[in-house]
């Protein structure tokens, strides 16, 4: 139950409490609710009739007749209705939402005037849940909107337990107080990597973000084979023990093929995170040879084709990838524009100059990226235009040319220039900051301590043990941040059947 998770993080008071019991069964709301015993005791102060101020409520209650106790009652604040779940259908909006559970307009209005923070109530999709509950005299007193498995958007309305009356509508997100911790998988392929790893504990998006770090070196999938290494450092954000989010990958290293490759993530000098090796050279090429996020091939690099539209025999200089019209195209590298505009069969394109000699060009594109003009230097990977089908061209495609001192080569076959490596200012520190993520990656002794999944999973009661021919590793850095072996264990074996 989601609840369980925000009162154990201790973001409600003895109110969410109540509340939460109440849900658990109990037919309605105590009507001497806090609320109402706070104002029976300020009116009985008030009308002179001689108690002490420091007597307590229910004191004072038991002294009044019934009459008496219903006059007072009826001046107390609006109840408010136990909490309701609504689960937003298809064609739902939030005004239909609250139309179904009998919310008024100027509800809605109220609460779309809270700006910004509300704005994800705007673009609820079929499946998302709100928690919400309202005052007996129909206006909204709380909502509650899950945006990830962190943050939480909260709608509160002041005064609403006070015999003053419902107050202004507030919105805030409300973190999960989170922590995070380091992991550490290693395993050995069995069968194919994408099963070795998700038998070793690796989430699914860990495994993911390895395949994209060793794509320019090597297709994992492909090429790593029964007997081939892994081990990954990663971060994971918990929750009251429980896993909440994956972080992105700290260390990996893979062996196969008889190499070993190990890869850190580091920021460089210009504030990027990247990938280095050991020696602080970057994984990545200074220039991709994927510019935009393509469903296909459309048409490959051909220096002898005959051309589609024309019927003539005219070499393609460059690859077609078929893309959404709309779609943003990235700078392939670090450089400056060179040409804007139209010209010819290549309708709207972006010419940019590289370094070394290298250069690229963007054809068919839709629309430039605003403001982009000759002269401008561009970072790799920053949106310079969008996808159409402008010029020479049968549908929406970004035509891609990479050209080295002028001559055309394939953007997908050809080797491609290294990437920028750490600067010397900063290998000392890279260097010393990764040998316990050396050691960690390669089960070093002493450095790490290793608990074997099967036995350890016993010994802590953890109800899944897992059984994989993996180990898991407590890293020095763990250890600083004062998790028990237990409780790491715990959370790694959880890991292993997400
Ligand atoms: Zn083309």
């Amino acid at each position: 139950m989601r609840w369980s998770k925000f009162l154990r993080a201790g973001t409600h008071g003895a109110l969410g409490m109540s509340l939460f019991v109440c849900m658990g069964g109990s037919v309605h709301a105590n009507p001497f609710s806090q609320g109402a015993q706070a104002s029976l005791h300020a009116a009985a102060f008030e009308s002179g009739s001689g108690f002490d101020a420091d007597e307590s409520s229910a004191a004072v209650t038991s002294k009044l007749g019934p009459d008496e106790r219903q006059a007072l009652l009826a001046k107390s604040a609006p109840e408010i209705t136990p909490w309701l779940e609504v689960t937003v259908k298809s064609g739902d909006s939030l005004s239909r939402v609250f139309e179904r559970v009998g919310l008024p307009a100027r509800e809605l209005m109220a609460l779309l005037a809270l700006g910004d923070t509300v704005a994800p109530l705007k673009r609820l999709r079929p499946g998302d849940t709100l928690e919400l509950r309202k005052t007996t005299d129909g206006r909204l007193a709380e909502l509650r909107f899950e945006l990830d498995a962190i943050k939480t958007l909260s709608i509160t309305r002041s005064g609403v337990e006070s015999e003053a009356g419902a107050g202004a509508l507030n919105a805030q997100i409300v973190r999960l107080q989170t922590q995070t911790r380091q992991l550490t998988a290693r395993g050995t392929v069995e069968g194919s990597l994408s099963r070795s790893l998700a038998k070793a504990g690796v989430p699914a998006a860990v495994s993911a973000q390895l395949a994209h770090i060793y794509r320019y070196r090597a297709n994992l999938s492909r090429q790593m084979h029964a007997g081939d290494r892994f081990s990954i450092v990663y971060e994971a954000e918990y929750a009251n023990g429980e896993r909440v989010a994956t972080g992105p990958v700290v260390a990996a290293s893979i062996t196969t093929d008889g190499r070993n490759l190990k890869a850190f993530r580091a920021v460089n000098e210009d504030g990027e995170t990247r990938y280095y090796d050991a020696e602080g050279r970057a994984y990545e090429p200074s220039l991709s040879r994927h510019p935009v996020n393509y469903s296909r091939i459309s048409s490959p690099y051909n220096p002898d084709r005959l051309h589609p539209i024309l019927h003539i025999r005219r070499p393609h200089w460059g690859v077609d990838m078929a893309a959404p019209r709309g779609t943003p195209i990235h700078a392939a590298g670090d450089g400056v524009v060179k040409f804007v505009g139209r010209r010819h069969g290549y309708g709207r394109i972006v010419q940019l100059s590289h370094f070394d000699g290298y250069s690229t060009r963007y054809g068919h594109m839709y629309q430039f990226a605003d403001g982009l003009k000759r002269g401008d230097h561009v970072k790799k990977g920053q949106v310079i235009g969008y996808v159409g089908a402008t010029g020479e061209a049968t549908g929406p495609h970004l035509h891609y040319e990479v050209r080295l001192n002028g001559r055309p080569h394939n953007p997908l076959t050809m080797k491609l220039p290294d990437g920028h490596p750490l600067p010397k200012s900063r290998l000392a520190a890279y260097t010393s900051r990764i040998q316990p993520l050396i050691a960690a990656l390669d089960d070093v002794p002493n450095m790490s301590q290793t608990l074997v999944a099967s036995s350890a999973g016993a010994r802590h009661g953890c109800t899944q043990a897992s059984t994989v021919n993996a180990t898991f590793a407590l890293t020095p850095h763990n250890l600083q941040r004062s998790h028990s072996l237990a409780d790491l264990f715990c959370v790694v074996s959880s890991d292993s059947n997400a």
